[in-house]
């Protein structure tokens, strides 16, 4: 049995009230595993950590800092089979893809922070013959990240590294289901030499632990990535609390797809983009809008290629598709198949819960999924699904794909393919969604902003806007 620990000031240490969460894994459905069901207690433990640790770190130089945080990054990279293969179980996603995609994204985050420490800097601005202002951009102090399960350390290092970077102490929570790589991580800021208490994480459900991080008192900035219900919960929770609050939310996200778009190439990217990670990434493809025209064509050509995929086990090196991530999960999102055909949706491909024989019979595995027929108002056209499914509607104009597009309440990513220069352009200009790809997707540069709008989220995560948001800026005003 796997029995996770807690990593506060620089030590794993056993939860203090000795509760502890079954850790399931998806491929098995069986429990291998317990984490710590960490309580308001632990947070308190580990505030007192970052605190005392938190002097030191903001007067530490800023290249020492670097160092460290690119430290962190080589151990990951050094550690990236293994971290690969935790996340696979922990998760279900294909080890392949955590190999070359979860992992070293990780690294990157590190990579990237440790030089954007030394990139970033603030404004002067002259009142000429007068004054001059300066803005001094501080740590916000201690900072608490709080993280899903479909990316699990990719996402929860897209935080950590930024917090860090800016001279912060961090109190992090991985996702409960899936939190054994944010597990390792503690081993790996030891082996770097990160000073004692200046990253704590907490493992334990949301309603909890989760909870006690956001009331802190001395934890003074929540950055959060999950769902859009728990969002606007945490949001609701610290409004009086008046703390700096970022928030990366769910997607509802339309591609759109034309006659003029490079078809072969096309077809390959968004059925990517619709099931990669089993369809579990927050700027997966859901909605297809395909003009006319091709309509037939490249319906087809998808539906052959979601009969072609099969899941299978994810820790088998050839396995594309692997399982859901629990139980749970797989109900909802087979709730929404069925939803669908009530609706009046066609199920074109997939639709179906998969049975494996061996280890994995009693996992969670599921078709892709390809549904047409459906109104865009019909629920499994508004809300987020968060799994294999996919749905399809024809369009005639741009203009009637841009209204259809842009009819949700999401706001978060948006794909367009076609060769038209002006046309993708322009619909870039009027797509209400915080990311736009235009001929790719999941293309990432971690300079550029990134997160949603709408029901999608509250602020920026990224290059800068990440810096800005885990400091706080004062302005100074000089009077000659
Ligand atoms: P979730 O909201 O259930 O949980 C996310 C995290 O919040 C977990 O660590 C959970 O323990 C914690 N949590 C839950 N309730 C809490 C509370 N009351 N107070 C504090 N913490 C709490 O989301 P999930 O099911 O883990 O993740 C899936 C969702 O995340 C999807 O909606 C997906 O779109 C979204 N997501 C968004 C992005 C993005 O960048 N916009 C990226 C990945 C996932």
């Amino acid at each position: 049995m796997d029995i996770i620990a807690n990593f506060i000031d620089g030590q794993y240490q056993t939860p203090l009230g000795e509760n502890y969460l079954d850790n399931i894994e998806p491929a098995t459905g069986l429990v291998y595993g317990k984490i710590p069901d960490s309580e308001k207690a632990d947070v308190e433990l580990a505030v007192a950590a970052a605190k005392k640790a938190l002097p030191a770190w903001q007067a530490m130089p800023l290249e020492q800092r670097a160092d460290m945080l690119s430290a962190i990054a080589q151990e990951i990279e050094v550690r990236n089979d293994e971290l690969a293969m935790a996340e696979a179980i922990d998760n279900g996603k294909p080890v392949a893809l955590a190999r070359i995609v979860d992992i070293p994204r990780a690294a990157s985050n590190f990579k990237f922070f440790a030089h954007a420490c030394s990139q970033f800097a603030s404004e002067s601005h002259a009142i000429a013959g007068t004054a001059i202002n300066y803005t001094l951009r501080q740590p916000v102090g201690i900072v608490g990240c709080i993280s899903p399960w479909n990316l699990p350390l990719y996402l929860f290092t897209w935080k950590i590294a930024p917090a860090l970077a800016a001279g912060n102490c961090v109190i992090a929570k991985p996702s409960e289901v899936t939190p054994k790589t944010a597990a390792l991580l503690g081993e790996i800021c030891q082996k770097a030499g990160l000073p004692a208490g200046v990253l704590n994480i907490l493992h334990g459900s949301g309603a909890k632990v989760g909870q006690a991080i956001c009331q802190h008192q001395e934890i003074k900035a929540i950055s959060f990535t999950g769902g859009t219900t728990t969002g606007a919960q945490i949001a609701q929770l610290l409004a009086p609390t008046f703390k700096k609050l970022s928030l990366e939310l769910g997607g509802k996200n339309p591609a759109l797809i034309f006659s003029d778009c490079d078809f072969d190439n096309t077809v390959e990217q968004v059925f990517r983009a619709s099931f990669a990670n089993q369809g579990q990434i927050c700027l997966c493809a859901s909605r297809l809008y395909i003009e006319r025209p091709i309509y037939e064509k490249f319906k087809q050509a998808l539906v052959d290629k979601a009969k072609a995929l099969q899941p299978n086990d994810p820790l088998l090196d050839d396995s594309q598709m692997g399982a859901l991530v629990s139980k749970s999960h797989l109900e909802k999102v087979l709730g929404y198949i069925e939803l669908a055909k009530a609706e009046g949706g066609k199920v074109l491909a997939g639709g179906k819960q998969v049975n494996l024989a061996g280890r994995c019979q009693n996992g969670y595995f599921l078709q892709p999924t390809i549904i047409e027929n459906l109104d865009n108002q019909a629920q499994c056209n508004q809300e987020e699904i968060f799994g294999p499914v996919i749905t399809l509607q024809p369009f005639d104009t741009d203009e009637e794909a841009l209204t259809l597009a842009n009819d949700s309440n999401y706001g978060l990513a948006a794909t367009i393919w076609t060769n038209h220069l002006g046309r993708a352009h322009q619909l870039a200009e009027t797509l209400n969604t915080g990311i736009v790809w235009i001929n790719c997707w999941l293309l990432r540069d971690l300079r550029t902003p990134f997160g949603g709008m709408n029901h999608s989220g509250l602020g920026r995560e990224g290059g800068h806007e990440a810096m800005r948001f885990f400091t706080e800026s004062k302005n100074v005003c000089v009077k000659y």
